[in-house]
């Protein structure tokens, strides 16, 4: 008997729990689906670039004819960041000016804006509405009593902020006025599309940019941007008195790795060789693929004693690295700049020491001089 009383019991116990826990999960459900929605509606305004972005004109006149439309003192343009409003824009006048605004937190709007989606949200007296009436006044807050906001939405339908419009008094919009509010919202709608293009065009000119000094390859800068560097550190150079030392390097013998192997073989190894270059590199230092099966290195602020010790560095890495097929050894002429010769004649002596190192056997790291008539230059094997 005391059993089943104990029994029925634990029955109506569980069947509590059962219920309490439907509640909880549908609650927690609930809570998740609106903090998804949130992240999306918050990607959404990133991709506009419009919080904490300076005031414009375009949003001002807005806000300025807004205020005329409905004969409000106060139009605001706000985007509804992450728990704040940043006010685009803020027409006021008489009393308002230069007053704080005590507003609601974005994710109290947006909750009622989208019980009423598309339409203007009117609070005909804030001091009756259960949200106003308990906002916090900062000191010297303007009261305002009427508040009318109508969202403005991405196209996919997120509630990205609102054109507001504030008055004293209590009070209502006249039907044409909430037209004009949402043709203005609509025109805000177009200037924020119109942004997200050119922000579009710009990042895909940036990346232009960029694909114009790669090498498409190597993906190391291509001798364009060896060009427009090398000019830069020649300015700095001639400007600071630094020196500037640069060093051409050729592949030895890379006709016959094509040969034996294919060019598709032969564009992997050039890869690779462009890789374990870059891997040699000081922070400063600028490598760039000259042309073919040659690469170019410019070393700011290193006279001709650290090149060489560089160049060395760089040859030997080569040499002891693998690579598919077969081993590979890179000659290099080294040249220091003479300020008074210029850029071209630092590219020319560098190359009469690439010439004198293949000459003297290859895998060589030769300073090359101009009017240099000795017959190995200063070779430093
Ligand atoms: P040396 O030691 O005198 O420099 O001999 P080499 O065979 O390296 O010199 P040569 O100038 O005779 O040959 C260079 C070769 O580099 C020929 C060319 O087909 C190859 N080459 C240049 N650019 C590329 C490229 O992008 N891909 C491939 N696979 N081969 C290339
Ligand atoms: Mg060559
Ligand atoms: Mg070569």
């Amino acid at each position: 008997m005391q059993n089943e009383e104990t029994l029925g019991k634990v029955k109506d116990v569980n069947e509590i729990l059962d219920v309490r826990h439907g509640a909880l999960s549908a609650h927690l459900a609930d809570r998740i689906l609106r903090e998804e929605e949130e992240a999306a509606r918050l990607h959404a305004l990133e991709s506009y670039e419009i919080l904490d972005s300076a005031t414009e004109k375009s949003y001002d006149d807005i806000a300025r004819l807004a205020a005329y439309v409905c004969a409000a003192p106060v139009a605001l343009i706000s985007f509804y960041g992450s728990g704040k409003q940043w006010l685009k824009s803020r027409y006021d006048s008489s009393y308002f000016v230069n007053k704080a605004l005590a507003l609601p937190q974005p994710a109290q709007l947006t909750q009622r804006m989208q019980n009423q989606p598309g339409k203007l949200l009117q609070v005909t007296d804030t001091a009756l509405d259960d949200i106003f009436a308990t906002l916090p006044q900062p000191a010297g807050a303007a009261k305002f009593r009427f508040y009318a906001a109508m969202p403005i939405y991405s196209p996919a339908g997120d509630i990205l902020g609102a054109l507001t419009v504030l008055d004293k008094r209590a009070r209502t919009l006249a039907p044409e006025q909430c037209q004009a509010m949402e043709t203005l919202a609509r025109q805000i709608m177009e200037l924020l599309e119109m942004r997200r293009t050119l922000i579009g065009l710009s990042d895909a000119n940036a990346k232009l940019g960029q694909q114009n000094i790669t090498d498409a390859l190597t993906g190391i800068p291509n001798r364009r941007a060896y060009d427009q560097k090398l000019t830069e550190e020649f300015s700095r150079a001639k400007r600071t008195g630094a020196p500037l030392s640069l060093l051409l390097i050729d592949i030895d013998n890379f006709k016959s790795y094509n040969d034996n192997f294919g060019h598709p073989a032969g564009d992997t190894a050039l890869q690779s060789v462009a890789r374990v270059l870059m891997s040699s590199l000081r922070p400063y230092d600028f490598l760039a693929r000259y042309g073919g099966e040659e690469f170019v290195i410019i070393l700011p602020s290193t006279d001709l004693t650290d090149a060489i010790v560089v160049a060395e560095r760089v040859r030997n890495l080569v040499a002891s690295s693998e690579f598919p097929h077969r081993k590979f050894t890179i000659s290099i002429g080294v040249a220091r700049l003479d300020v008074d010769a210029g850029a071209r004649a630092l590219v020319q002596a560098a190359d009469v020491g690439l010439y004198r190192a293949k000459a003297a056997g290859r895998n060589k790291v030769v300073v090359g001089k101009l009017n240099d008539s000795s017959p190995s230059g200063s070779a430093t094997p």
